[in-house]
């Protein structure tokens, strides 16, 4: 049970599996152009303080839609709800090395319908480490096999070094819905209820989303 501050008390137990946003946090291959700026544009002396966020799509916690990689793919702002506020599976992928493979996947049960997040010894590391471990082309052609809805990763980008990135192509071009940037030390493998709505920015191909994987009862 966890406490809320006006002292209710939940049935479930609440995850929150996104990255803070801030300007030193990592990002992908420590790219510049990929680091938030928070500039102020009024301050205290004008009354209030107000900030403007620039936010590259790709940095920290976020989903991508089909759009980043297929032309006549959906836009982020075409995700609805159902498929962005549902039931998810953790899967441990904490041995995986370098890579995860259909070897990795294939005594985890996965079902038609799933959305699974594979966590890694991403979730443990802090900065951007440039040999993250991915989903290779074969296992994501396994997901797409068992059709999962969507997955998700404690990666920058679900891919590394794959030319022409197929993992990508593979999954969007099937509609399945990729979450990049999840923090999954803390979560044990299992079900939970997901929480992951992207920010309906109107033709974007991708959008940051506060991530909270709920495990228990959550209602009023
Ligand atoms: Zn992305």
């Amino acid at each position: 049970m966890t406490a809320n501050p006006r002292g209710d008390t939940y049935m479930a137990k609440l995850y929150d599996v996104s990255m803070p946003i801030h300007a030193d946090m990592p990002v992908y291959k420590g790219r510049d152009e990929n680091r938030p700026r928070l500039t102020v544009i009024r301050d205290f002396s004008k009354g209030a303080w107000e900030t403007s966020l620039t936010l590259y799509m790709h940095t920290g916690t976020h989903v991508d839609a089909p759009f980043h990689f297929i032309p006549e793919g959906e836009r982020i702002d075409s995700l609805t709800l159902e498929q962005m506020i549902r039931p998810c599976r953790v899967l441990d992928m904490t041995a995986v090395r370098d890579r995860i493979t259909p070897a990795e996947l294939q005594d985890k049960d996965i079902q038609a319908g799933e959305f699974v997040l594979l966590k890694t010894r991403n979730s443990f590391t802090e900065g951007f480490d440039p040999n993250y471990v991915f989903l290779d082309v074969a296992g994501a052609q396994y997901l797409l096999e068992r059709k999962v809805q969507g997955v998700g990763i404690d990666a920058l980008s679900i891919e590394r070094g794959q030319s022409g990135h197929p993992t990508h192509r593979l999954l969007l071009a099937a509609k399945i819905v990729i979450i990049e940037g999840l923090r999954l030390a803390e979560v044990p493998e299992g079900d939970y209820l997901m929480l992951a709505v992207p920010l309906a920015i109107i033709g974007a191909e991708a959008a940051p989303s506060r991530v909270v994987l709920v495990k228990g009862r959550l209602e009023v």
